[in-house]
């Protein structure tokens, strides 16, 4: 479900950021009532609760933990709520995975998988991006 018209091969983009929070519900009243944000449904991945608002062509994702032990879970855990990761549309996912594995930068989904948009997706592990967790999303 794209939210605006394909910008182009080869064009990346931010898809989405991805918000740990204790409660999905608790920024509607800001990112909706205030910001004019329309929720979009979005699968549950990764034992998170995730609901998205659109915000131009980018979604800002809130990721609720539901299951102990599951990555969301984890991070709140240790570092609560906050800025979690951020997702890049990038024209050709598997060319840039390889650029990336070539480039040393380690990948941890061996193989690319479903994110909550029903989109092929994958994650840079933060040892190599500075410690900031990417995800790479197709369009
Ligand atoms: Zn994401």
């Amino acid at each position: 479900m794209p939210l605006a018209p394909d910008p182009g091969a080869g064009t990346t983009r931010i898809a989405h950021v991805g918000l740990a929070v204790q409660h999905v519900e608790a920024l509607q009243p800001l990112l909706t009532g205030i910001l004019g944000l329309p929720s979009v449904p979005l699968a549950d991945s990764d034992g998170a609760k995730i609901v998205g608002y659109a915000a131009g062509d980018s979604l800002v994702e809130l990721l609720e933990p539901v299951t102990p032990g599951t990555p969301i879970a984890k991070y709140m855990e240790k570092r609560g709520a906050g800025i979690h990761h951020i997702c890049f549309a990038v024209a050709d996912l598997d060319a840039t995975l390889t650029k990336c594995r070539d480039a040393g930068i380690q990948v941890i989904d061996p193989e690319p998988r479903l994110g909550a948009e029903g989109k092929r997706v994958a994650f840079l592990h933060p040892k190599s991006t500075a410690g900031i967790l990417i995800e790479l999303s197709e369009y």
